[in-house]
């Protein structure tokens, strides 16, 4: 299966070609973890998850490396802002090792719901403080850094690539816009790589240092991580859109400028998920979690049943209501295989026939183009309803689908016998007692108050029909 990926590097979608024969090396920048993730982030993490299960599902022997931010990340994604831990610490009263130990928790706790698989190596930026004083050293030597207010700064004026990513327009950029201007730099794009002084000197998280005690600027760790379990030049970094323009353009020329080789071949970026207003940010206090999504009756595969709707290069909206469709989806889909197990005595057969052939063709077609994973999934519901093609043999189809879509299709629903609340009963109740003795304001009242706790209710000829709306 030749898989095909959209570069950001060449704005256009590529054969994927690894840069060793047999071996992918794949780097996702991680959460940083001063609070719980949103949704966002975790459609995220499904992208990325997406494509680490389309890569071995071609057969490549996938080293797949995330980060966790435990330190150094503003509240800016430049050098402005305090740092995004010690803010939460200050706030919360907990040490900021209290907060990332229990954030990284409920970061695992989130993916490994929504069936997202744990990256062979997870390293912790604290972890790996010494390879990032190196790298810095590295970037000394070769005439990279300066030192000014304290703080050493990486100079883009030493490496005339910067900003290829982005295709950032520098001349404009330095004579035009309006920018907050750090009086320590030489340029406005400069970035910091050690902190020692400026206003952060209150840092709970400090290490000594060849330039004094501070800590590390954010983007230096993804450089060092990633070339500490890839090597100087790999194949994939992915991350968020958010970063191409700041976070992953500094990642390379760090990189870059310390080995003199090119660092990655193939940048992947996923596009936001956003709300109906149009954002979704976890600074602003108020936010979208998983697990409000499950206090809400979600199953979080239905989150992720929501996200393959929807390309990764597309920005997807999310609301209550296409959640409840998603759910919907989900559920019959589910309800429609349990009918072809049992059909097929849950027994299943290798694709034989010239139609299941047709499918799988078509299904890899599309997991294998960019990422069409909306694609895949109408094939999986075309395979469902077909009437042709032996129960058994699409159970072994739906299997192997589902190592992609990661949907558990073949297991039992959880939540299908998920009880409607006693509340909700009781209101329902009172509300059939109210239409018998025909106080219909009464009864129109109790539809609205169960309506405002996320349900509904239909007078159908068989009863009452309670349903979910939320
Ligand atoms: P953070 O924890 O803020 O470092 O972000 C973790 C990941 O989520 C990064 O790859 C971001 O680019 C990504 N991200 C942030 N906001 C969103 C969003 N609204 N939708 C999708 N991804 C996001
Ligand atoms: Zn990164």
């Amino acid at each position: 299966m030749q898989v095909s990926i959209y570069n950001t590097m060449s704005r256009s979608v590529e054969p994927f070609v690894p840069l060793s024969s047999d071996t992918v090396g794949m780097y996702c920048c991680g959460p940083t973890v001063y609070n719980y993730a949103h949704i966002g982030n975790l459609r995220t993490y499904i992208f990325e998850d997406l494509l680490h299960r389309i890569l071995t599902y071609s057969g490549y022997d996938l080293t797949h490396v995330m980060n966790i931010t435990d330190v150094g990340h503003l509240s800016d994604d430049g050098d402005e802002g305090e740092d995004k831990m010690e803010r939460r610490s200050r706030e919360s009263g907990m040490s900021v090792y209290d907060i990332a130990r229990m954030y990284t928790q409920s970061f695992f706790n989130d993916t490994g719901s929504l069936n997202i698989i744990t990256p062979d190596i997870t390293c912790k930026a604290t972890d790996h403080i010494q390879e990032m004083i190196d790298l810095i050293m590295r970037l000394e030597e070769r005439g990279h850094t300066y030192i000014s207010g304290g703080n050493v700064y990486f100079s883009i004026d030493t490496f005339p690539q910067y900003g290829r990513l982005a295709r950032l327009k520098l001349d404009q950029l330095s004579s035009g816009a309006r920018i907050e201007v750090d009086e320590n730099k030489r340029n406005p794009k400069d970035f910091v790589l050690w902190f020692t002084k400026g206003k952060f000197e209150n840092q709970a998280m400090k290490w000594d240092s060849p330039w004094g005690v501070g800590y590390p600027g954010w983007h230096l760790e993804c450089s060092a991580m990633s070339m500490k379990y890839l090597g100087d030049s790999f194949d994939i970094h992915c991350g968020g859109i958010d970063h191409v323009s700041v976070h992953h353009t500094n990642e390379i020329a760090q990189s870059e400028a310390a080995t003199g080789k090119e660092w990655v071949k193939y940048w992947v970026h996923g596009e936001f998920l956003i709300d109906e207003t149009g954002k979704m940010s976890k600074s602003k206090g108020d936010f979208l979690t998983l697990s409000l999504l499950i206090d809400k009756g979600f199953d979080p595969l239905d989150f992720r049943y929501f996200c393959l709707t929807g390309h990764y290069r597309s920005q997807l909206i999310f609301s209550w209501a296409s959640l409840q469709a998603a759910r919907g989806g989900r559920i019959n889909l589910k309800k429609q295989i349990q009918a072809i197990r049992k059909a097929s005595d849950d027994i299943r057969k290798p694709v034989a026939s010239n139609e299941a052939q047709a499918i799988l063709d078509e299904f890899e077609t599309h997991i294998a183009t960019d990422l069409h994973i909306p694609q895949a999934l109408a094939v999986l519901w075309k395979l469902v309803k077909d009437k042709e093609i032996d129960p058994a043999e699409k159970l072994s189809l739906i299997e192997n689908m589902d190592s992609i879509f990661a949907l558990d299709l073949l297991q039992e629903e959880r939540q299908e016998d998920d009880p409607v609340p006693e509340e909700i009963l009781a209101l329902v109740q009172k509300r059939t007692e109210a239409k018998k003795n025909r106080d219909f304001t009464q009864a129109d009242s109790l539809r609205d108050e169960i309506r405002e706790k996320g349900y509904a209710v239909k007078d159908t000829k068989d009863g009452v029909e309670i349903t979910r709306t939320v």
